[in-house]
């Protein structure tokens, strides 16, 4: 009660202050309760104008026939008594009679008005109505009401007893006043029960969303710390844990951010001290010596061409992020594409085994330089992770059994990749712990790797254990 009296004023408070919130939920909710059972009084009135009246007149009809059928049967144990209870209870006349020598003689008679001349005119309007039928139902229409009357005659030792009922079957004014006022104080009721119940309905809907908006509040302000603890029901809380679940990943993206800034200035800053070194070299020593100093711009233009790969690949990737890049989907044959990179690789790294195994023919609908880029991201990771293992890598294009599907493998037997790690490897900027150590590599290229295949919606997986080596798998469709 005393929180009912605290939402009260409460809503009172924000009434006067004009605070309130029209497109809030709880307002909303307070206002469609409110219409909804303005509905309902609202059909109850249309009903009980509409219906009182037949309702009451088919209830006082039953009745009556009730209490005629009542009266027959029960002819030879009632008395008085009973006629003038029934007729008080059900608020109708009685009169029971019979004729002899064509004049009425009264046997019992419940109505209040004994005059005689009244009387003998509703008998002979019965008589007359009765005709030669054994029972008869008829209504009697005046200026302001129906009256039901009701009767029978029947046969009790060979002396014919005439039955009359009469009752008003139009509703009186004060029946009709009594029912408005019910329905009066019912509605007032209801309206008040259910703007209190609504009220308490709406806040409890709205706090959990409340709740989260407040918490959202603070969240906006850059508090990562925070933590979104609205309950209530499944939507606010599927809600809160997806946001929780937001915090977290922006979370990892700021401390993944930090990570990629530190690779790729350490990236940048390794080639650009050995392009600055060098050229010192060249100015203070090596200027007038031609052969150190073709050797040292030499390892300058190197260094150059590293700093203009990675800052290409990083391009490259932004590109294919922003979704800017066009990819130029033809008909090749990918076995093509293999033979010229066996070619390529068979003659530039000698120190290598390669094994290449293709069809002679494998048709595909693909951007041909992409593909080809993946190849070569994947064949050149092989070669970076094995530098000091074994240095063989197998290089694979097969069909699958009754598909039209060749799957494309590159396998090495280099360092391989933690199983931890492995989930991560193409999210860009990621490097494995024993890559670090290894290889100079920006973390950029499967991150390429994934954009592209991303871009044809083709798959790649990986196998791979630590210092046994990796081998990453891609299935493509032919077209034949
Ligand atoms: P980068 O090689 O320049 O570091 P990548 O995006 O190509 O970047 O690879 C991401 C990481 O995945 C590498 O740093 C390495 O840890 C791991 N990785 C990729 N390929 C291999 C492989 N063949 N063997 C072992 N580790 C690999």
């Amino acid at each position: 009660m005393v929180k009912i009296l605290q939402l009260l004023e409460e809503w009172g408070t924000s009434l006067s202050t004009k605070k309130i919130k029209t497109k809030g939920i709880a307002f909303k909710t307070l206002c469609n309760f409110l219409l909804i059972i303005s509905i309902i009084i609202f059909l109850i009135w249309l009903l009980e104008i509409s219906l009182f009246e037949p309702i009451y007149r088919s209830i006082q009809t039953e009745n009556v026939e009730d209490i005629n059928e009542d009266i027959v049967s029960n002819y030879e144990v009632y008395e008085l008594d009973n006629y003038l209870r029934l007729s008080v209870e059900n608020n109708c006349n009685i009169i029971i009679f019979k004729v002899e020598d064509k004049k009425a003689e009264i046997l019992y008679n419940t109505s209040r008005t004994n005059n005689p001349i009244e009387l003998n005119i509703t008998i002979n309007q019965f008589l007359n109505n009765l005709g030669n039928q054994s029972n008869v139902s008829y209504i009697n229409s005046s200026k302001d009401s129906d009256v039901i009357n009701v009767g029978e005659v029947r046969s009790f030792d060979s002396v014919n007893i005439y039955f009359y009922v009469s009752a008003n079957v139009t509703p009186v004014s004060s029946a009709i006043e009594v029912s408005t006022m019910l329905l009066l104080i019912i509605s007032i009721v209801s309206l008040i029960t259910t703007f209190i119940v609504s009220l308490i309905l709406s806040r409890k809907l709205s706090a959990p969303l409340q709740k989260l908006s407040e918490e959202a509040k603070e969240l906006s302000n850059g508090n990562l710390d925070m933590k979104f603890t609205a309950i209530g029901y499944d939507e606010v809380e599927t809600l809160s844990s997806t946001l929780n679940y937001s915090i977290e990943e922006i979370k990892k993206s700021d401390k993944l951010q930090k990570e990629v800034i530190q690779n790729v200035s350490h990236e940048l800053r390794t080639p650009l001290t050995l392009i600055q070194s060098y050229a010192e070299l060249i100015g203070d020593y090596s200027g007038n010596n031609p052969e150190k100093r073709k050797k040292h711009t030499k390892i300058i233009i190197e260094e150059s061409k590293k700093l203009e790969n990675l800052i290409n690949d990083m391009l490259d990737l932004s590109k294919m992020q922003s979704k800017t890049i066009k990819y130029d989907f033809i008909q090749f044959n990918l076995s093509e594409v293999l033979e010229k990179l066996e070619d390529f690789y068979k003659t530039k790294y000698i120190e290598y085994e390669f094994v290449f195994k293709y069809p002679k023919k494998c048709i595909i609908k693909a951007d041909k330089l992409r593909i080809e880029q993946v190849f070569i991201n994947l064949i050149n990771n092989a070669i970076n992770y094995s530098q000091n293992e074994n240095r063989k890598v197998i290089i694979e294009l097969k069909k699958k059994k009754n598909e039209k599907v060749y799957t494309f493998s590159v396998k090495d037997f280099g360092i391989g990749i933690a199983e931890e790690d492995i989930g991560s490897i193409f999210t860009r900027h990621f490097r494995a712990f024993s890559a670090k150590r290894s290889v100079a590599g920006s973390g950029v290229g499967l991150s390429i790797v994934k954009e592209i295949l991303d871009a044809h919606q083709l798959d790649i997986r990986v196998e791979s254990k630590l210092n046994v080596g990796s081998s990453f798998y891609i299935d493509f469709f032919t077209v034949e």
